[in-house]
This record gives structure tokens, C-alpha cells and sequence, in this order.
């Protein structure tokens, strides 16, 4: 969902959570540098001498980069070592209010007139304009347009204005209690509740235990505006704060701009200490266990803190590229233990990363299967004890050192096409946390350097300094029914003990030294070729009816990204076949390809920046992925692969089965999952493609059918379009398309997908869904039926859905204090038949729903009557002129423009009319349009409601 004004950040937090994720290890990302002496090492590495800094006399820092990615445009932060941590008790929450409030009135931008003025610019609201709050910073982000002198002054006046001229109006500040509510309510459920519940314990009872961001219903309901004054007066000031300005802008002038409007940002008479808190250490062992009848699954999770690594010198960097391979070597054997034939657990993992408050943590993790607590979580540990008592081995070590340089090639060959975002969060680090910031070039050279030099024995040393005994937390989360039989703190004692006694093997890498294919391709020709001028691309026929496109971009310098289709996919099969087509392709893929195992292949692709993944959807089948020029051949090596030579695996296939079938046992705990079960059910006529997974459907998914499903859709690429965009050379691409795509097999089928008549029921339903505990309501509201397929009128149901939307966000959450986020999307197909559909989305108060509908309602008639506002128009034609002209600067926007065109047989010269388009559209335009797509005639209203509404 679009998060509207501010996200509240429980980031560090969520590391507690970490198993709801399957992301790579934070520190795999971090950049790494080396020490060449001693002395040099202690020493803190310099900023990148490519970013401008400075200190005004009054203590505002600044750093200021030019940088033309994207072009003519710019992006400030504004950055405050302000958080909730400094609140007292009776501000507890406004940290977090203060950044809702810089957006309701500033000394220059009254009232709402701020984004209202930003969106008139082309900035959108909650996309581009945002904010966020955590326990230690506070960071306002405005990207704008740069070649607009005005809208350029105008975007330093806000960010000048946030630094201490808000308005803090008693009346506004009322109005916004009610949305900072709302946006609480959204976080209510499950998760909340347990987390406030262990939050105190993993935090060791710290002030960062009492100070979580989104603060207390006491606070917010009845604080006085003096206190929010007194918050944002003894905080908001320059030593704490910082602008980072990065983009398509002359620097020494940007530099004279700031010291101008600055200067004058002035300290409290009296200042307070900014304390800097931690979460400290206390030698104990700390065991929680917590049920909730909405929890899904059941996880163990131990914590093992220890003093955070910081990132200031190089030897400290040094230690940071230790971690990065430790992390990756953890990683993958883990991720191999979940392609055992029949994996012991739903998910399980250990790494070494930030935890918060000065602290890190070894942790180790299992997400049990129903029952399977400990033998999940001696899996999960045994690991880790294995890693411990023989340590890695030399080839794991090598793979972890080619992936890890094989990363920082990647970004050094992007170094001057490196998007602005990433150089403002890279300075944004270094001003909150010092976290060190030399520039790519400088951090490539070292870690060139220094890998060479790290020895096993280093990396092995990382479980004996971490995984301890002390300090250490074991938390268990689990469905309530299961709380009788959670294993008390001695009995999970007793499993690792257990598992330090058992008599364990080391770890055996092995590795294939066999070709990934079995047979080798036998190349085809190019048959045709055409070229486009007005859209730079070249279209070649290849002698198995194959049509490719290619359209060379300079955008990035590192990448291609590329996919194909063909028309199909599981329309084709009966329902009783449904399933096994369904789960076809992300099956077979998991499988492995040609001669490698899934295990095999992970080792082979180390090091390789590519991706590619075969699909089959429900009209078509194909494949897409991302490659660098470099690995390009393997990427075609690994498309000819999934499309001739699939693996079939029945081990894995019952490993799956199994998983799947335990991962669904205590779904329908969780409320929004019931709801979307049902919400989909009712849009799809209840057919049977449309229903939520059960276990009677995973029980009617063969493996058989599936592998003939696979390679029966994959039997005849004559159909099959190919487009590749990116930084391709197309002499060189000839070949590996002949090789590669000119020898696919293909039948001349001519084969098109089915019309199954699945489409959003007519008339008028209502349906409640009472499900949870907490007083949220969840209401989706859905017009649709028939559209006048056209590029013209997709652009009017455009039009139409942004301005619905500016009026509901004005309406529902500034005027009505009544939500947080409410949405509005269009969606619309030319195939099978042309249909569109607009949803509205909000959350809010049950109590609140009938009139928050009638609102909504209310607003739709208006447009109807009278057509939307002029200046609403105005400010959608801003944004999607200004978002389009970034988007055609980059590689995914013509990968999904020209292989969406030729899906939807349309013309691949559409965009000229574009600017056309977008000028036809006016008040009757959307008014008339209004009239036809939103009448009423079909018309669905769908609400979650919490169980104890069902009774009245
Ligand atoms: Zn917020």
C-alpha cells in the first residue's frame, strides 16, 4: 500500500523478526575497505572528495553532489538526530507527530498548501514526497525537478522550512491526531502484540522499550500543543541536523543557497544534552515465549549480543568484509538445507548483522513445521554448531570471495550511472552514524586489496567470538492453541546442549565439474532483419519463427534485462489440471536445470550477476530475467536450459508438498488472509482458479503432470517474442541468439490462450467478512465492466483514478481525520475481453466505515455531476509528465512498454500520441468518464471487520 506522508520505522526492530523476510544478510550489501598500514588503519576513512561538505558557524552540516541520474532532477534530505528516544514521557509518539505536522503548515507553505503546491510540480504525493520516523532520526525526502528555477527555490524554502519554521497551528494539530491514530490502527494485529511483548525483553528494559516511534493512545488523544512546541523547540536545531542535496545541480551555487538560508537556524538558549542511548548489556540469559490465536506459524529465535562493529576506520572495514563472507557462507548453507528432499523446517537461518542501541547480534532462527518445533530447531542450531566446531571450507570461502568482488565490479562498472537515491543514503549514513562513505572507486581498490589476504581461519573466528552463551535471548512465537506445548527456557536449553553433543560431519562442498547442459544447443540463423529508427530498436526473424527485439539503451552501463511470452499458459488446462499448471513453472525451476541440482546451480551461478526465471501464467508462458554484459552468455545458457532440458525431481517435489501443506495448517489465523481468500473468491465468481490454497488443491498437484504440463508449454517457441533492452551490442548478441534462441524447438502451432469467462461479477454486492480482534476495519470498494479499449481512454480511466484519489486523501484524511491511507487504482485488458476495474482501499475505525463509505460515494457523485476540480487535473498531468520523463530513462519501462504492446497486439508507436493524450483530457473528459465507469450499475463493497462486530 502507498504509505501516505510518513512511514513509521521499526526497521532496526524488525531484525526480531527477520524470518518473515528472505533477504540477503544487511552487511552483504555494505561496501568494504582495507588498511594498508597500521596506522592508517585506526585512522577514519575520508568522505568521498566528490561530495561537497561543510559546517555553518551555528552547527548545520551539509554534503552537496552533482549527479545526473536521472537528469533535471534533485533530491534533498532532510536529516535530524531527532528521534522518539528523546522523548519524555508525556511526548511519547510526537517525534513522529512533529514529522505529520511539517506537512500541515510551515512559516512559507500554510495549511496543506505545501503538497498541494509539490503536487501542481509533478511530485507525488507518498511516492516521491515522504518522511520517516525512528528512535534515533527523523528524515524528511523531496525529490523534485531541477530545471525549474522556481520549483528549485521553492523545494530548498520547504526543506529550510522543515528545519524550524513549522507552523504547529493548535487547530491542524487537532485535525491530525485523528490520522497518526489511523496509522496506528493499521499497525495493530498480531505481530504488534507480540512484539510488545518481547520488545522489553531483546531490548533489555532500555529507554528504546518505552519509546517505540508511534507512541501512546494517551499521548496522542490528549497532548497540548505546548508540549508538541516544546518537542520540536528543543530538538529541531542545527547541531542535529543536516542537508544532503544530490542531483542535476551546479554546486557552488546550490553551496551559496544554503549558507544564505541556513546561517540564520538558531540554537536554544538553553541546550539540551542530546544523549546518545544504547541498549545495554547485562550478562544474562533472558528466555520469553508468546502465543497469539492470529500467529500463522510457530518460530524459535535466539539473539546473542555483543558491542556493535561501527564503520569509521579500516580496520573496522576490514572486519565488516570478514562478516559480508560469513554472512553469504552462513547463507548458503542454510538456503541448502531447504532444498533437502523433505527440509526439517518451513525456514531457517543465521547471520551476524545490526541489531540497535549500540549493539549486534549473532542470531539464529527456525520456522517450525506444525509439531516440529525441535526438531526444527536442532536443525536450525546444528548448523550453526557445525559451522562453529569445523569452520568453512577453503572452496566455500573462495565462492564467497568471487561473489563478494564480483558485487563490487558490478557497481564500479555502474559508477557513473549510480542513481542519486543511493549516493543521499550513503551520505545520510555518514551524518547519522559516521558510517564511512570513500566512494566506490576507493572502496573497489581496497577490498581488491584486502580479499586475498583474508584467511579462513578469520572468518572461522566470527561463531567463536559470537555464539555464547551469555547474553543471550531465546524468544518463541507460536499459534495460541500451541501454547500448552511450548517447550519451557530449560528444555530448549537441554536441545542446544543436546545438539553441542552430538557427533556431528563436517560440511562436503560439492561441487559439479559437469557441463549444466547435457546437450548442446545446435544453432539456427537470423532470418530477418528490420530495424525501427523512431524507437531504436532492431527486430530480428529467426529460422524457428522466434521474433526478437532488441533496443539498445545507455541508461546503465551493467545491464540487460530481457523476456519473452508466447500465447498459452494455463488457460489451456482443465480445472482438474489447474494446480499442477499452476505450480508448473515455480516448481520446475526449483528443481535445478540441465545436469546441476538446485545446490549445484547456486554454486555454478556464484559470482554471475544474472537472473532468470521460466513463468506460466494464465494466457501465456515465457521467461525473463536481468544480466550483465558480461554474464550475458550464461543467462542464454540458463534460458535454453529451463526451456529444453527441465530437472525432475521427486525428492524435492515431496519436499515441497510437504512444506507447503504445513505452511498453510494456521493461515486462516491471520484475518487479512481470510479476507483476501474471500475477496478474491467473490471477484473471481467463486471459480475455482480464483479460491484460496487448500490442502485439497495442493493434493491435486501431480508431479507427472506437472513436468508434461512444463514441457508441453515449452515445446513450440515459435510463438514465443523475445525483448532485450539494455547496454547490448548487437553484433555480438547475434550469435548467442542463434546459438542460444534459434535452437528452441519449435511445431508452428500457433497456439492462443482461452477464454475462461473469469471476470468481476455484475451487479451489486456487499459482503462483511468478521474476522480478529483489534477494532480495524479494512474496506475495499470495486467498480468494473466493460471498457472501450483504447490509448486514450486508458488514460482518461487515469485521470479519473488520481483525481478520485486527491479528493478521497483531502477528504477522508485531512478533512475527516477518518484514515491514513486511502487509495484509489484502475486497472484495465484488452484480452480475453476488454474490462477495467476501480478499487477504493482504506482502513479505518469499524464505527466509521458507513460514513467513511458515504463519503467516498459522495466524492464519486461529484466528479459525476460536476467533473473533477481543474486544479486536480492540473496536478495529475504535472505528475505523469514529470514521472514519464525519468521512466523512458530507464531499461524496465521499455521492457514492459514494448513486450506489453506486442502481448496486447498494439502499436509499438503509441507513445508518440502519448502527449496527445494527456492533453485531451479535461473536466467534461473525466466527468463523462466518471459517468460511465463508476455508475453504480456493478458495484461491490467488501469489509473486514473484527469478530465481535458480527454479534450486533
Ligand atoms: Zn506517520
Amino acid at each position: 500500500m502507498k504509505n501516505i506522508k510518513s512511514t513509521i520505522l521499526l526497521a532496526s526492530v524488525s531484525l526480531a523478526l527477520s524470518w518473515s523476510f528472505q533477504a540477503a544478510p544487511t552487511w552483504a550489501q555494505v561496501s568494504q575497505v582495507k588498511a594498508t598500514t597500521k596506522a592508517a588503519a585506526e585512522k577514519n576513512l575520508p568522505l568521498d572528495p566528490a561530495v561537497r561538505t561543510g559546517k555553518l558557524p551555528n552547527g548545520f552540516t551539509y554534503y552537496i553532489r552533482h549527479n545526473e541520474e536521472p537528469k533535471k532532477r534533485v533530491t534533498f534530505y532532510l536529516a535530524n538526530k531527532i528521534g522518539s528516544v528523546l522523548e519524555d514521557d508525556s511526548q511519547r509518539g510526537l517525534a513522529h507527530f512533529m514529522e505529520h505536522m511539517s506537512f500541515n503548515g510551515t512559516k512559507h507553505f500554510p495549511k496543506n498548501e505545501l503538497v498541494s503546491y509539490l503536487q501542481k510540480s509533478g511530485v507525488r504525493f507518498g511516492a516521491d514526497l515522504n518522511a520517516y520516523t525512528s528512535f534515533d532520526e527523523t528524515v524528511y525526502q523531496l525529490p523534485i525537478p531541477s530545471d525549474n528555477p522556481e520549483i528549485l527555490k521553492n523545494g530548498i524554502q520547504i526543506m529550510r522550512d522543515w528545519a524550524q519554521d513549522a507552523t504547529l497551528d493548535p487547530t491542524e494539530i487537532d485535525k491530525e491526531r485523528g490520522v497518526v491514530l489511523e496509522e496506528k490502527r493499521l499497525g495493530k494485529g498480531a505481530q504488534e502484540r507480540m512484539q510488545r511483548a518481547y520488545l522489553p525483553v531483546i531490548l533489555n528494559h532500555s529507554r528504546y522499550s518505552l519509546r517505540l516511534p508511534i507512541g501512546t493512545d494517551e499521548v496522542l488523544n490528549n497532548f497540548k500543543p505546548e508540549t508538541i512546541k516544546r518537542f520540536y523547540h528543543d530538538w529541531y536545531r542545527p547541531d542535529l541536523q543536516a542537508l544532503i542535496v544530490v542531483g542535476d545541480i551546479d554546486v557552488n551555487e546550490m553551496e551559496k543557497t544554503v549558507k544564505a538560508k541556513f546561517s540564520d537556524l538558531k540554537k536554544p538558549a538553553v541546550e539540551k544534552p542530546r544523549t546518545k542511548y544504547t541498549v545495554p548489556l547485562t550478562g544474562q540469559n533472558q528466555f520469553i515465549a508468546i502465543t497469539d490465536k492470529e500467529m500463522t506459524v510457530t518460530v524459535a529465535q535466539v539473539f546473542m549480543k555483543q558491542p556493535a562493529l561501527d564503520l569509521h576506520t579500516a580496520s573496522q572495514y576490514r572486519q565488516s568484509i570478514i562478516r559480508g563472507l560469513f554472512n553469504r557462507m552462513s547463507g548458503a548453507r542454510y538456503a541448502e538445507i531447504m532444498r533437502q528432499a523433505n527440509p526439517p523446517y518451513l525456514q531457517g537461518g543465521a547471520d551476524l548483522s545490526g541489531f540497535l542501541g549500540g549493539l549486534d547480534t549473532y542470531s539464529v532462527y527456525a520456522v517450525a513445521k506444525p509439531g516440529e518445533l525441535e526438531k526444527g530447531f536442532k536443525t536450525a542450531w546444528r548448523e550453526t554448531e557445525r559451522i562453529k566446531r569445523f569452520g568453512f571450507t577453503q572452496t566455500e570461502l573462495d565462492r564467497a570471495k568471487q561473489s563478494f568482488l564480483s558485487d563490487m565490479e558490478a557497481a564500479l562498472k555502474e559508477k557513473n550511472k549510480t542513481n542519486s537515491d543511493s549516493y543521499v543514503n550513503e551520505y545520510l549514513q555518514y551524518f547519522l552514524k559516521g558510517t564511512a562513505a570513500p566512494g566506490i572507486s576507493f572502496e573497489y581498490d581496497l577490498v581488491k586489496n584486502d580479499l586475498p589476504g583474508i584467511a579462513l581461519s578469520e572468518v572461522n573466528a566470527i561463531t567463536k567470538t559470537s555464539i555464547k552463551s551469555t547474553n543471550r535471548d531465546v524468544m518463541l512465537l507460536a499459534p495460541e492453541k500451541d501454547k500448552a506445548t511450548l517447550p519451557a527456557e530449560a528444555v530448549v536449553n537441554t536441545w542446544i546442549k543436546d545438539v553441542e553433543a552430538e557427533d556431528l560431519k563436517p560440511y562436503n562442498d560439492e561441487v559439479s565439474k559437469q557441463p549444466l547442459l547435457a546437450n548442446a544447443p545446435a544453432a539456427g540463423k537470423i532470418t530477418a532483419e528490420t530495424k525501427d529508427a523512431a524507437l531504436g530498436t532492431t527486430t530480428l526473424t529467426l529460422s524457428n519463427g522466434i521474433k526478437v527485439v532488441l533496443k539498445p539503451t545507455d541508461f546503465k552501463d551493467n545491464e540487460i534485462v530481457f523476456s519473452a511470452s508466447a500465447p498459452g499458459g494455463t488457460s489451456l488446462y482443465s480445472d482438474a489440471d489447474f494446480e499442477s499448471a499452476k505450480n508448473a513453472s515455480g516448481m520446475v525451476e526449483s528443481f535445478g536445470v540441465g545436469n546441476y541440482n538446485p545446490t549445484q546451480l547456486e554454486k555454478y551461478l556464484s559470482g554471475k550477476q544474472l537472473s532468470v526465471s521460466p513463468y506460466i501464467s494464465e494466457r501465456t508462458q515465457g521467461v525473463s530475467g536481468s544480466s550483465t554484459p558480461k554474464d550475458l552468455e550464461t543467462a542464454f545458457e540458463l534460458i535454453y536450459g529451463y526451456l529444453t532440458e527441465p530437472r525432475k525431481d521427486a525428492d524435492l517435489f515431496q519436499g515441497i508438498i510437504t512444506s507447503s501443506k504445513a505452511g498453510l495448517a494456521n493461515r486462516l489465523n491471520d484475518p487479512n488472509a481470510v479476507f483476501q481468500d474471500t475477496l478474491s473468491a467473490v471477484l473471481g465468481n467463486h471459480n475455482v482458479r480464483r479460491t484460496g490454497p487448500s490442502i485439497a488443491k495442493i493434493d491435486q498437484i501431480s508431479l507427472d503432470r506437472e513436468y508434461a504440463i512444463y514441457k508441453e508449454r515449452f515445446a513450440d517457441a515459435s510463438g514465443m517474442t523475445f525483448t532485450f533492452v539494455g547496454n547490448i551490442d548487437i553484433e555480438k548478441i547475434k550469435p548467442l541468439l542463434e546459438k542460444y534462441i534459434a535452437s528452441l524447438p519449435a511445431k508452428n502451432l500457433g497456439e492462443q490462450a482461452k477464454d475462461l469467462g473469469i471476470h468481476i461479477p455484475e451487479g451489486q454486492i456487499a459482503k462483511n467478512v468478521y474476522k480478529g480482534s483489534e477494532p480495524k476495519a479494512s474496506v475495499d470498494l470495486i467498480w468494473s465492466g466493460a471498457f472501450e479499449y483504447s490509448a486514450a481512454e486508458k488514460i482518461q480511466l487515469d485521470a479519473l483514478k488520481e483525481c478520485l484519489e486527491i479528493r478521497l486523501i483531502e477528504r477522508l484524511r485531512e478533512d475527516e481525520s477518518g484514515v491514513y491511507s486511502p487509495g484509489a487504482f484502475a486497472n484495465n485488458s484488452k484480452f480475453p475481453t476488454q474490462r477495467y476495474s476501480i478499487f477504493v482501499y482504506f482502513g479505518c475505525d469499524p464505527k466509521n466505515a458507513d460514513k467513511l463509505v458515504a463519503s467516498t460515494l459522495d466524492e464519486i457523485n461529484k466528479i459525476k455531476t460536476n467533473g473533477p476540480a481543474q486544479v486536480n487535473i492540473d496536478k495529475w498531468r504535472a505528475e505523469s509528465i514529470r514521472s514519464r520523463e525519468t521512466a523512458v530513462r530507464t531499461n524496465g519501462f521499455w521492457l514492459g512498454y514494448i513486450s506489453g504492446q506486442i502481448n496486447d497486439k498494439e502499436d509499438l508507436h503509441q507513445l508518440d500520441t502519448y502527449t496527445k493524450d494527456l492533453n485531451s483530457v479535461t473536466v467534461e473528459s473525466v466527468k463523462a468518464t466518471a459517468q460511465k465507469y463508476l455508475s453504480g450499475k456493478n458495484y461491490i463493497r467488501m469489509q473486514l471487520l473484527p469478530e465481535a462486530a458480527a454479534a450486533k
